[in-house]
């Protein structure tokens, strides 16, 4: 008998419908040069450092003497121990090497951390969403019944929109898992110190497990905005960090991330008894993964070099400032904008003339020959939004912004 939860699950239909669009635009007008701003991925070059730590990796594949076979399947120490020493202590935060899982990226781990919990765990997720936080659940059987409100049953959903300055509100004391992301996909916003700090505290006195997506940790620029979730007392004890090379460095491609359980934390069994989760991941990982490619970790490694932190630096600044333009030039012509500050991506209130998402979508295609997401594709909170993204070259950013 198969997974029915499979069968539960909506096609993902967004960047389907989106493809099939602006295919017809296409093909109606060929004439018409499109600009892309709907991308969610990176388009720099790699650090220059490494390419050249992945280039002399694969050498070393070349001798028997020095070749790497199967790796630890937690990642290798010289990556651990480089994460512990420049992600986290200039931050302020302690941690330790075996803290640290290595892994092929974080849209993997967000996904099968879920392994770790009783079916029964209610979870709660921001709304608007990325998407993989609601699905693995869903095929853990922690979904319920998918309604035409495009939301689920048993999931708890936190409205995040301009109204509450995209501040979720606290999710209810029966909630045992709360997902975030920040600075935020899709939204491009962030939340401050003193607003995880709210949520750090209510989950510590209910219990209630952290999931704190970080992967466009590198692009924040705000003072008051935390790299990590354990800049924020007591979140060892609650909550599990998953960041990732993708954004920071290119590596949408090559795949490596990781994800931080802290042996601090503990998770109750059925019998009563706090069980510590750090091993228990260890577990899961030596269980059903084999490690991320050495080539990749040596890449990944490389960023932590004074060149290779300049050249993340660059391309981030870069990305930055493409956000910095599309805000600028959406605010002149009159558009409300979130996001873009601490993110590649930048949130837009469709204006009245175009309410829906969709509507303002057709519009920017059709007569800005631009090409963007619509929100409400990301959860019904996101309808009457549109997301716009920096990952594009300087001069189609620019181009696309004196069109509008
Ligand atoms: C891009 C992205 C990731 C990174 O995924 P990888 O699997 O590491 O490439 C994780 N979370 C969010 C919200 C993202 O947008």
């Amino acid at each position: 008998m198969l997974n029915d939860n499979f069968l539960k699950l909506p096609g993902s239909y967004l960047f389907a419908e989106i493809n099939k669009r602006v295919k017809a635009y296409e093909a109606k007008h060929p004439e018409m040069k499109l600009i892309r701003m709907g991308i969610g991925d990176v388009t720099l070059p790699l650090p220059q450092a490494s390419i050249q730590a992945m280039h002399e990796a694969v050498d070393e594949l070349a001798s028997g003497a020095t070749l790497k076979g199967y790796g630890p399947e937690q990642g290798y120490a010289f990556l651990r121990e480089a994460i512990v020493e420049h992600d986290y202590r200039p931050i302020g935060v302690e941690l330790e090497s075996e803290d640290i899982f290595v892994s092929d990226g974080a849209k993997s781990d967000t996904a099968n951390i879920t392994d770790l919990f009783d079916q029964s765990v209610k979870i709660a997720v921001t709304d608007p969403v990325y998407p993989v936080y609601v699905d693995s659940n869903v095929l853990a059987g922690r979904g319920g019944l998918y309604g035409e409100d495009g939301r689920w049953s048993d999931i708890e959903y936190l409205p995040c929109n301009k109204e509450n300055g995209f501040v979720p509100p606290l999710p209810s004391k029966d909630v045992d898992i709360i997902y975030l992301c920040n600075p935020n996909n899709p939204t491009g916003t962030t939340l401050t110190r003193s607003e995880l700090e709210v949520i750090v505290d209510q989950a510590r006195s209910e219990g209630q497990l952290i999931m704190y997506d970080a992967a466009y940790e590198v692009f924040v620029r705000e003072e008051d905005v935390p790299r990590s979730i354990y800049e924020i007392e007591g979140a060892k004890e609650c909550a599990i960090e998953f960041r990732s090379y993708s954004k920071t460095a290119g590596f949408t491609g090559v795949r490596c991330g990781y994800t931080v359980v802290p042996t601090a934390l503990t998770i109750r069994s059925s019998s009563g008894e706090e069980v510590m989760l750090n091993p228990l991941w260890s577990r899961r990982q030596t269980t059903k993964f084999n490690g991320a490619s050495y080539i990749s970790q040596r890449g990944a490694a490389a960023i932590y070099t004074a060149e290779g932190r300049a050249q993340v630096k660059q391309n981030i600044d870069y990305y930055l400032n493409n956000a910095a333009i599309i805000r600028k030039a959406l605010m002149q012509a009159g558009v409300e904008v979130f996001g873009g500050v601490s993110s590649p991506y930048i949130w837009l209130k469709t204006p009245e003339s175009y309410p829906s998402s969709w509507d303002y979508f057709h519009y920017l295609l059709e007569e800005k020959q631009i090409i963007g997401t619509p929100g409400v594709g990301f959860g019904p909170q996101g309808e009457g939004y549109l997301r716009l993204s920096a990952f594009n070259s300087l001069e189609a950013t620019t181009e696309a912004m004196s069109r509008l």
